[in-house]
C-alpha cells in the first residue's frame, strides 16, 4: 500500500504511516492535510519522533522516470512509495521548432534589413538540450519534494548502461559470462549498446535478441565479449553452428574485435542529474542497468519505470513489495505558454489570450473535483482543469473529457506543472 507521507507541526518530516493510520488521525483531528499529490498530512501537535533511514531511488528514462522511496525494514527494503514521472521532451522540443519556423518566416519575409547575427551564441559548460534539461530539472523537483515530506538518507541512481570497470578489458582479456549472473545482465546491456540494439544479421529491432556466438562454442569459440553479437531468434537457428563468416558475414567478426568506447555507456543526461543530486548533500549511490535488471530478474518481478528505481544498485538487491502497490503517475505539463496571441496553421494572428490567469479562484492546471447534481455530466470528476473567463471548465479525467460549470467545482491541488493519476498494481492481488 502506498504510504502516507507525514510531518511535524515544524513540518519536519517523519516516518510515513498507513492510509488506515493517517485517516485515523485524521478523523480525530490529530492530523490535517497539507498537500494532495503526493498525499500529505501534517501532525497538529506532534513535534519530532523517531525515523528510519530511507532512500530515494531513481531510474531515469528518456520518457520516463522511475521513482520509488524504500525504507530498511528487518527483511530488507520495503517499497513504501512509488511514483512514475513522464516527462515533456517532446513537447519542448516541438514548442521550440514552432517558435524557430516562426521566427525564421518572420525573417524570410525581409520587411526590414538588420544585420545577421548567427555567431553571437555561446553555449555554457554543460549545456543540455532544453527538452533533456527538463527532464534533468523535473527529478531534481521531486528529490526536493521527497526530501523535505520524508526522512531521506540517501539516493540511488542507475548512473550508466553497463559498469565499464568490469567490462574494460573484457574485449581484450575477456570475460566469462552465463545467463542468470550478474555479469551475464552486464555484458548484455554492453551487447545491446554496441550492436546498436539490432539483430546484427538482419538488422531487425524491437524483438526479442539472443546473445550469440560469432564462432560458435561446438567449434571452440570463446566467451569473450569480442566473440559476442546479438541475433534475432530466426538468425541464430539459421546460423546453427556455422561461423558468422560461413553464414555470410565476414565483417561481423571484424566490428566485433572492435572494443566500444567508454562514452557509449555514459548518457549526458544522467550524468548531470547525478552533479544536481550531488548538491543535495546526500550520499548518493550508482548503478548500472545491468545490474538494475539483474535485481528485478532475481526477484521476478515485472517491468516497470517504479520497479527499476526499487531495484537499483546494490540496495536493490531484496526489495518487497506487495500486490497493493501502486505508483502514483505523474506527468510534466508545464506552467502553459507566454504567448498572447495565438496563430492559426498559417501563422496568422486567430485568436488572442487574457492576461488574467486566474478565473474563479481557479487556474488551469488546477487538480479539481467536482459534483454535478444533474445534466448530461452527472456525478463525480476529477483531474486537470482548464478555465474559461466564462465560468465553463473543462475538466481531463482518468476516462474522458467533460465540461462543468465552475460553481460544482473545488480544487483538491494547486496546479504546480505537474498532473496525477493513480496507477496499476504491477503484481496481481493472488500472488
Ligand atoms: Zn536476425
Amino acid at each position: 500500500m502506498q504510504r502516507v507521507l507525514v510531518i511535524d507541526k515544524n513540518k519536519q518530516p517523519l516516518m510515513p504511516c498507513h492510509p488506515a493510520r493517517a485517516r485515523e488521525l485524521l478523523h480525530k483531528g490529530k492530523a490535517a492535510v497539507y498537500r494532495t499529490f503526493p498525499f500529505t498530512i501534517i501532525l497538529k501537535e506532534r513535534e519530532g519522533g523517531d525515523t528510519q533511514p530511507m532512500a530515494f531511488k531513481i531510474d531515469p528514462g528518456s520518457k520516463t522516470t522511475g521513482m520509488a522511496l524504500g525504507a530498511d525494514f528487518k527483511r530488507g527494503k520495503r517499497v513504501i512509495w512509488a511514483g512514475e514521472l513522464t516527462h515533456r521532451g517532446q513537447q519542448i522540443r516541438d514548442a521550440l521548432l514552432s517558435r524557430r519556423q516562426l521566427r525564421r518566416s518572420r525573417r524570410a519575409r525581409h520587411t526590414r534589413y538588420r544585420q545577421a547575427r548567427f555567431d553571437n551564441r555561446r553555449r555554457p559548460e554543460g549545456w543540455l538540450p532544453p527538452s533533456l534539461h527538463s527532464r534533468v530539472e523535473n527529478i531534481w523537483t521531486w528529490a526536493c519534494r521527497l526530501n523535505r515530506s520524508a526522512p531521506l538518507v540517501s539516493v540511488s541512481l542507475e548512473l550508466v548502461k553497463f559498469d565499464t570497470q568490469a567490462l574494460q578489458n573484457a574485449e581484450v582479456s575477456g570475460v566469462e559470462y552465463q545467463q542468470g549472473e550478474l555479469m551475464g545482465y552486464e555484458v548484455r546491456e554492453y551487447l545491446l549498446e554496441k550492436w546498436q540494439r539490432q539483430c546484427a544479421y538482419c538488422n531487425a529491432k524491437d524483438l526479442p535478441l539472443q546473445v550469440e556466438h560469432i564462432n560458435p562454442k561446438l567449434r571452440g569459440g570463446s566467451n569473450r565479449v569480442s566473440n559476442l553479437t546479438l541475433a534475432c531468434h530466426d538468425c541464430n537457428q539459421e546460423k546453427g553452428t556455422q561461423t558468422a563468416a560461413e553464414f555470410g558475414f565476414p565483417e561481423i567478426q571484424k566490428l566485433a574485435k572492435v572494443p566500444l568506447k567508454d562514452a557509449a555507456a555514459v548518457n549526458a543526461t544522467r550524468w548531470a542529474l547525478y552533479a544536481r543530486l550531488q548538491l543535495s548533500g546526500l550520499p548518493v549511490e550508482v548503478g548500472t542497468g545491468g545490474r538494475t535488471k539483474f535485481n528485478r530478474a532475481q526477484q521476478g518481478y515485472p517491468k516497470t519505470h517504479w520497479l527499476d528505481a526499487a531495484c537499483v544498485g546494490e540496495s536493490g538487491e531484496k526489495v518487497y513489495i506487495t500486490s497493493s502497490d501502486t505508483p502514483l503517475l505523474v506527468k510534466a505539463t508545464g506552467h502553459g505558454s507566454r504567448q498572447m496571441g495565438r496563430t492559426d496553421k498559417y501563422g496568422f494572428p486567430s485568436r488572442y489570450r487574457l492576461r488574467q490567469k486566474r478565473h474563479f479562484g481557479f487556474q488551469t492546471g488546477d487538480m479539481v473535483k467536482a459534483i454535478v447534481p444533474a445534466g448530461k455530466y452527472l456525478g463525480t470528476h476529477s483531474g486537470r482543469v482548464a478555465c474559461r473567463a466564462t465560468g465553463s471548465f473543462d475538466i481531463i479525467t482518468a476516462t474522458g473529457k467533460v465540461t462543468v460549470s465552475h460553481r460544482y467545482t473545488k480544487v483538491t491541488h494547486h496546479a504546480d506543472g505537474y498532473t496525477y493519476k493513480k496507477g496499476q498494481g504491477a503484481i496481481p492481488p493472488h500472488a
